[in-house]
C-alpha cells in the first residue's frame, strides 16, 4: 500500500535508514564516546537478530516465560453499552509483569548476553521500566543498575521493593529535582564510563539510533500476533486500532502489524489537565521540531528550548516528546494522533473494570477512552485497542484521588 508517497510494502527495509532516520526524524546526537557504544550495539543487533539461535531463543522465552501469545478479548458488554460498533482488546496486561515493557526488555537483555556483557543499566521514573528490566536481568543472570531520582524512590516504594527483590541495584540520584531527568543524566554518565562491560537499555522507542528501531522490532510481536488473531477471530481486519503514546513503544509495535493494511490507526496522547504547557504531555499535538536526549523528533519545549515540564495522571505517559517514528508517521498522516484528558481516562478505567472485569493501567485507559469516543462516531465496524498493561499499580492512586465511581 502506498500512502502519501511512502510504499508500506517495503517500509521496514527503508525506515529507519542506516543512520537511524525516519524521514527527517531520529539519528544519534551524542558524544563521540557514546557514538562508539551505539555503533557497537547497532552492529551486534544487525548480526545477532538474523541468527537462528537468537530468534529461536527469543521465541521460546516469549512462549515459556512471558506467556505469549497474549489473547484478544471481545469487549461485548462495553460494545453493547455504546451501540453497534464492536470493541476488542489485545491483552498485553496478561504479559508477564503485567505490561508490554517486558517484550523489549527481554530482547535487550538477550542481546546483552549475546554481546558478552555482564551488566545492563537504565533509568526509571515511575519504576515500570526498572521492574521489567530487573526481571530480565534476573532471568539471564546479568547485573542490573537502575538509576532513580530520590524523590521518585520515595513515591514508588512498591516498585523499588520489586526491583530489590529481583536483585537489581537501585542507584539513588540526589542531583537537581531528583526525578527522571536527573536519573537519565546520571545513567548516561555511568554508561559513558562503563560501556565496554554493559549496555544501556532504553525503555521506549526513544534515544539515539538504534533504540527507536530496536525497541519497535522487539515490540513488533504485539502487532503481528494481534493481526493474525483478529483475522482468525472475525474473518476480517479491524476498521480502526488505538494505542496510547508516551514514548511510543507499545503503539509502535502494535501499529507495525497494521501499517500496510486499510486500517485507521490512532495514537492517543495524554491531555492531562488541559491545553496549557505544563498541564499535558501531548507532544505531537502541541510540540515543535527539535533535538533532545540524543534524537530528533517533535517535542514540548520551554522558553529556553529545554524539555518542558509535562503532566499526566498516567505516569508512564508524561514524557515531553515521542519516538522519531511517531513524528514521521504523524507528518505523513498515516497515523492520526488525538488526545484524551485525565477525566476521560479515569472514566474509561472504571468502564472497562465494571463492564468487562479488566482493570486497565491508566496509560492504557487513554486508548480505551479514545476507542469509546470513536465507537460513538462510527455507525458500524470494529475497533481493536492495545491494552498495554494492567491497572493494579494504579488502584490506590485512583481511589485516593477519584474515589469509587
Ligand atoms: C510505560 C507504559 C506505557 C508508555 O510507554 P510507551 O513507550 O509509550 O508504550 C504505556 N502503558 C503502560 C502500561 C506502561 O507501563
Amino acid at each position: 500500500m502506498i500512502y502519501n508517497g511512502v510504499d508500506f510494502d517495503t517500509y521496514f527495509k527503508k525506515y529507519p535508514d542506516k543512520d537511524g532516520f525516519f524521514g527527517e526524524y531520529g539519528g544519534a546526537y551524542i558524544s563521540d564516546e557514546l557514538k562508539e557504544a551505539m555503533k557497537e550495539i547497532t552492529d551486534a543487533y544487525f548480526t545477532i537478530c538474523k541468527s537462528r539461535k537468537f530468534i529461536d531463543e527469543l521465541r521460546r522465552i516469549r512462549k515459556e516465560f512471558q506467556g505469549r501469545p497474549t489473547p484478544i478479548t471481545h469487549l461485548e458488554r462495553l460494545s453493547n453499552s455504546l451501540g453497534k460498533v464492536q470493541l476488542y482488546a489485545k491483552r498485553e496486561d496478561l504479559n508477564h509483569t503485567g505490561a508490554h515493557k517486558l517484550n523489549h526488555c527481554m530482547g535487550e537483555a538477550l542481546l546483552a548476553k549475546y554481546m558478552g556483557k555482564k551488566k545492563i543499566i537504565a533509568e526509571t521514573g515511575a519504576g515500570q521500566h526498572g521492574v521489567a528490566l530487573a526481571t530480565a536481568a534476573a532471568y539471564f543472570g546479568l547485573e542490573c543498575d537502575i538509576y532513580m531520582g530520590a524523590v521518585d524512590i520515595k513515591k514508588q516504594a512498591p516498585n523499588v521493593a520489586r526491583m530489590k527483590i529481583l536483585g537489581a541495584n537501585v542507584v539513588e540520584v540526589t542531583e537537581g529535582l531528583q526525578t527522571l531527568k536527573e536519573a537519565v543524566d546520571a545513567a548516561f554518565a555511568a554508561y559513558s564510563n562503563e560501556y565496554k562491560d554493559c549496555i544501556y537499555c532504553i525503555g521506549s522507542v526513544l534515544g539515539p539510533h538504534p533504540f527507536p528501531m530496536m525497541v519497535r522490532d522487539f515490540q513488533h510481536v504485539v502487532g503481528e500476533e494481534a493481526r493474525a488473531q483478529f483475522v482468525e477471530m472475525t474473518g476480517e481486519l479491524p476498521d480502526a486500532i488505538t494505542a496510547c503514546v508516551g514514548g511510543g513503544s507499545n503503539a509502535a509495535g502494535f501499529f507495525s502489524g497494521f501499517l500496510n493494511d486499510p486500517v485507521e490507526i490512532y495514537g492517543v496522547e495524554p491531555l492531562g489537565r488541559g491545553e496549557k504547557l505544563g498541564d499535558h504531555a501531548a507532544s505531537l499535538k502541541y510540540g515543535t521540531k527539535g533535538i533532545m536526549h540524543g534524537f530528533n523528533s517533535i517535542m514540548l519545549k520551554d522558553e529556553n528550548g529545554e524539555p518542558a515540564p509535562v503532566y499526566s495522571v498516567a505516569s508512564g505517559l508524561d514524557y515531553p516528546s515521542s519516538g522519531p517514528e511517531h513524528a514521521f508517521l504523524h507528518d505523513l498522516g498515516r497515523v492520526k494522533y488525538s488526545t484524551v484528558d485525565d477525566e476521560e481516562a479515569i472514566d474509561a478505567f472504571f468502564k472497562l473494570s465494571r463492564l468487562e472485569g479488566i482493570i486497565p493501567a491508566i496509560e492504557s485507559s487513554h486508548a480505551v477512552a479514545h476507542a469509546i469516543k470513536l465507537a460513538k462516531e462510527m455507525n458500524t465496524g470494529s475497533i481493536l485497542i492495545n491494552l498495554s498493561g494492567r491497572g493494579d499499580k494504579d488502584m490506590d492512586y485512583v481511589i485516593e484521588h477519584y474515589g469509587i465511581r
